[in-house]
């Protein structure tokens, strides 16, 4: 498929060229647009709500760099801050105070880090949480759910199985058996197969990892009680309770889905907003649980960039500005405007949907629903979300190329780019 009301020559151009250059074109699979066909549009710059690709089409953006542009893409104060640190050099691989600031801020927010370690990537930050819980419990297995992602290390990338409780096999070739094989998976929002887990594996099971919030199977909330439960069980089986808040942190909350949901777990894994842009992961939480980080002690982890100066100062400026007063409300309210509206017009143009929102992250199914976890959200008609996404897209609208990803919204988003994104899916949905 062709854009055909945009010119895309550029894009095209570009594309074409980068698919010789770099596997699929691309330097992340998503960004190739595999699951909503068409080629992908090349970005030129951002600015606020804003993107505008390489032949000068401005779209309103939901995806915000994967989350991480809150306040909007380029916030002048994040940039005048970048600048400034720029002068100083653009790497130490030693000490620096603004690792302190960002630390302390970090600490301050999120209610289960009492000590942090900053690395590059939430692919990292989830890496070395998992040698860490395994080190502290001094047991092997872990828990996870069907369409969470942790990033691309090789425990997590296990095949969800359809069944209760199945143990993993490897998700892609390259993994070995034995990376995955002690990573047992259960359905989202499904206690009773994480007590089933823990009764089969009784002593073995060293904690439970999850998205708070989903967002990389879509847009699934917890339901009531399951966040509650797993802190029982893993309490119960001492085990480790580990929220991966690489999209949810300051996110759902200035504290995360944790403060949202008043559950603190063990340990916490951050990305995306705390870098403000720039390559940031972070993970922490319980003292006596950090403090067997090396060289605090034997659990190895390292990284020559890790607490670069330029990426401290863009979260520490970027968590500056998420402090303001008013701003989760706003951020909630534009949000729902928009959640509220997708779905209203969806069911006005008499499309099966069901979608939903907290704070700044929302998605929309093209399914009856509901949705409580992956095998639900397979159930969405995900060749009318490539049709929704592409007239999205021609007419100014930038979604998350696949129907298994949720949308973001910043400080930036006006209520006049609410009212024009819902006329667009009015438009698109009523020629569907
Ligand atoms: C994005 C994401 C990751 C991976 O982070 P990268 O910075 O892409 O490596 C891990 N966990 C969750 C929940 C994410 O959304």
């Amino acid at each position: 498929m062709v854009n055909t009301t945009i010119k895309t020559t550029k894009s095209q151009e570009i594309f074409t060229a980068a698919q010789n250059l770099m596997p699929g074109g691309v330097s992340s699979p998503v960004r190739a647009f595999k699951s909503v066909g068409g080629q992908p549009i090349v970005f030129d710059r951002v600015n606020g709500a804003y993107i505008w690709d390489v032949d000068g089409n401005k779209y309103i953006d939901y995806v915000g760099t994967w989350g991480p542009a809150i306040c909007g893409h380029a916030h002048p104060e994040v940039i005048s801050a970048l600048h400034a640190a720029l002068e100083k050099g653009t790497s130490f691989g030693a000490p620096s105070v603004l690792e302190n600031v960002l630390a302390e801020m970090v600490i301050d927010a999120v209610p289960s880090i009492e000590m942090v370690r900053f690395v590059n990537s939430g692919t990292e930050a989830c890496m070395a949480v998992l040698r860490l819980m395994r080190a502290f419990t001094n047991r092997e297995k872990i828990i996870k759910f069907e369409g969470c992602y942790h990033g691309h290390a090789d425990m997590f990338l296990v095949k969800a199985g359809s069944g209760v409780a199945t143990l993993g096999l490897p998700d892609s070739p390259g993994v070995p058996k034995s990376a995955t094989s002690s990573t047992l998976t259960a359905p989202y929002n499904d206690l009773e197969a994480v007590k089933a887990l823990f009764e089969e594996n009784r002593d073995q099971i060293a904690g439970v990892i999850l998205e708070p919030v989903v967002g990389n199977a879509g847009f699934i909330p917890p339901d009531a009680g399951f966040l509650e439960g797993l802190r029982e069980l893993t309490h119960e089986h001492g085990a480790l309770l580990v929220f991966d808040e690489v999209m949810t942190g300051f996110r759902i909350a200035y504290g995360g889905a944790q403060e949202k949901f008043g559950i603190t777990p063990d340990l916490t894994t951050m990305g995306k907003v705390i870098g403000g842009g720039l390559p940031v992961g972070a993970y922490g939480g319980r003292r006596d649980i950090m403090s067997m980080i090396a060289p605090a002690g034997p659990v190895y982890q390292a990284g020559t960039l890790s607490g670069n100066p330029l990426a401290m100062t863009a979260g520490i400026k970027t968590l500056k500005l998420l402090q303001k007063p008013g701003t989760y409300e706003q951020l909630e309210r534009i949000t729902k405007k928009l959640a509220d509206g997708l779905l209203k017009v969806a069911q006005e143009t008499g499309h099966a949907a069901c979608g939903s929102h907290i704070s700044a992250m929302f998605g929309l199914f093209f399914t009856s629903g509901p949705v409580h976890n992956y095998e639900d959200a397979k159930k969405s008609d995900t060749t009318k979300f490539g049709r929704f996404h592409r007239g999205m897209l021609e007419r100014g609208i930038y979604l998350a190329p696949s129907q298994f990803e949720a949308g973001f919204t910043s400080l930036a988003h006006t209520d006049e780019d609410i009212e024009q994104t819902l006329a667009a899916a009015k438009d698109v949905l009523s020629s569907l």
